[in-house]
């Protein structure tokens, strides 16, 4: 894979100056496991803001070819009862039907649509479903194979999508905010498309996961200069993790309001006997894997 390596000069979400920022360590283009220092490779400086909290690589590597990451569907895609499997949404349903009349059929933007499993959902709930996905393939998948209907589907970058202002009722990044080389120009556009009074659902990489913290302390106890965090040059190709202050910095600079925060604990990935104990504490202390946002955008 190419790359081209970008110098970052400031915070993607809350615009901070980069000269100040804290460096984590260097992040190789594979996995690293215990002793990254018997390994070689490419890699990259993580740091993190020290205004919100996001942590980015700097520079930042960016594909010439962007379906060098994107481009081959993992095999898992292909598994017909990959297809039959469908996510639940009577959470989200619950979550914004405070906000959203959800039986008034309302207009749902699914960001990174895949092969349009969450479009199916959505529309199989009532939803007005609409989707954005730059992966031709997957495009095909959905219209084949989820039967979406092609015309709602628009194989881009969000970046380069078009929709009205003002349309929707619901936006979903599902798992994508954390792969945009631009998140805020992202949300920020995906705010335009919404009505006021709509939301924005977003998951995503915590910045402060517990079992990375661990993994950072083993690589300084063991004078190895590197950090776990991100995986700008491999996969899942993560190129940003994020707190809930990068979020509320952000949310002064394009103007949204936070109204639902839920951190996502996940496996610890650490041996199964250290689960029982450190599930728990990261419960408490909201240092799961991932944090689920609700925005909206003021009436
Ligand atoms: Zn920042």
């Amino acid at each position: 894979m190419k790359y081209i390596f970008k110098e970052i000069k400031q915070c993607e979400m809350c615009n901070d100056k980069s000269n100040s920022h804290y460096k984590i360590g260097q992040r190789f283009n594979k996995s690293q496991g215990l002793f990254p220092r018997k390994k070689t490779g490419l890699t990259v400086t993580v740091n993190k803001c020290s205004n919100c909290g996001l942590i980015y690589s700097n520079p930042m590597p960016i594909p010439l070819d962007i379906l060098d990451h994107y481009g081959v569907l993992p095999k898992d895609y292909w598994k017909p009862e990959y297809f039959n499997i469908l996510p639940d949404i009577e959470y989200l349903k619950s979550e914004i039907a405070k906000y959203i009349d959800i039986h008034a059929s309302p207009k749902v933007l699914d960001i990174g649509s895949g092969i349009g499993k969450m479009m199916k959902a959505f529309i199989d709930n009532g939803f007005d479903a609409y989707g954005i996905e730059p992966s031709p393939s997957f495009i095909e998948m959905a219209v084949n194979k989820m039967k979406i209907p092609k015309e709602r589907l628009q194989c881009v970058q969000v970046e380069d999508a078009e929709f009205e202002e003002n349309f929707f009722d619901l936006i979903t990044f599902g798992a994508v905010f954390e792969h945009l080389y631009h998140p805020s120009i992202a949300l920020k556009r995906a705010l335009r498309w919404l009505r006021p009074g709509g939301l924005v659902k977003i998951q995503v990489p915590s910045a402060n996961w517990l079992t990375a913290k661990f993994l950072n302390i083993w690589y300084k106890i063991t004078f190895q200069d590197n950090c776990t965090n991100l995986s700008p040059m491999h996969t899942p190709y993560h190129l940003y993790e994020f707190s809930l202050k990068s979020f509320r910095k952000n949310a002064e600079l394009n103007g949204y309001e936070i109204v639902g925060v839920h951190y996502e604990i996940c496996d610890t990935f650490l041996p199964r006997i250290f689960d029982r104990i450190i599930k728990p504490i990261m419960k408490k202390t909201n240092t799961g894997m991932e944090i689920y946002l609700l925005l909206r955008k003021p009436l």
